[in-house]
């Protein structure tokens, strides 16, 4: 990854680079580039780079904490944007959530589905614009990882579309960790035909496949990736920036 041995090697370029990659990949796979949603997530990092990277072009951001999110989003309010929450989120905080996010990418339950629905319509002003949603899968086989069993998926849409308040984009994957033989891209093509499925059982168009993190992106695009989840490409390590 590029972005990551210069450690100021800035916001800016780093995000033209992985704009370029993506179109690579896009090309490799026969895709358009524009069929490609990049989010630039940005959890763990202040609110001066999200303007940064706003102001170099990018209009979807990640984010994964409700609580660091409540401080930051008063800083970039003002821009034109779609806040979209990737990380796991417990039913307690969904009423927060749904006043926070455009985009829930992470919905993992019926209960935390009704939660969403509830708040978004009790929100001011009605009507609300709906709060879009990804179900996310659990493409790993540990118990412990976030996201809902493949049987589990088709129930959960089912109860999703009902919901008036909820719009049902499509899926959402994490796949097993990196040296896993055989890598991510059975994952990324087992999701793509769990999505194909289920908007042919119920109908509903789903065109989001957001599968692709900084170290998988184009791999993902190649099995048909439609929204990359790209935060350490872009804004640096996490872990690094606080020796
Ligand atoms: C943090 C996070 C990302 C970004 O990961 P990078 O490896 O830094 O690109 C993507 N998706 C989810 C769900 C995340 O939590």
């Amino acid at each position: 990854m590029r972005g990551m041995d210069h450690a100021h090697s800035s916001v800016a370029d780093n995000l033209t680079q992985a704009l370029e990659r993506i179109a690579q990949a896009a090309s490799r796979a026969g895709r358009r580039a524009e069929e490609i949603t990049l989010i630039a997530v940005s959890k763990t990092f202040p609110a001066h780079l999200i303007r940064e990277a706003h102001a170099a072009g990018a209009r979807h951001f990640g984010e994964s904490r409700i609580q660091e999110w409540e401080g930051k989003l008063p800083q970039v309010a003002d821009l034109d944007a779609v806040w979209h929450l990737v990380g796991h989120l417990q039913s307690n905080k969904a009423a927060r959530a749904a006043s926070l996010f455009h985009a829930v990418d992470s919905l993992d339950s019926l209960e935390l589905a009704r939660r969403l629905e509830r708040a978004r319509a009790a929100l001011e002003p009605q009507p609300a614009a709906r709060l879009r949603v990804l179900i996310e899968v659990r493409l790993d086989a540990a118990p412990a990882k976030s996201g809902v069993r493949e049987e589990d998926v088709d129930a959960l849409a089912e109860g999703v579309l009902a919901l008036p308040h909820l719009e049902l984009r499509g899926l959402m994957g994490v796949p097993p960790p990196l040296g896993d033989a055989p890598g991510p891209r059975p994952a990324f093509r087992r999701l793509r035909e769990l999505r194909d499925a289920l908007a042919q059982s119920t109908g509903a168009p789903l065109p989001v496949l957001s599968m692709g993190m900084s170290h998988d992106f184009e791999i993902a695009i190649e099995e048909g990736s439609t929204e990359v989840r790209i935060g350490t490409a872009i804004f640096g390590d996490r872990n690094a920036k606080n020796p």
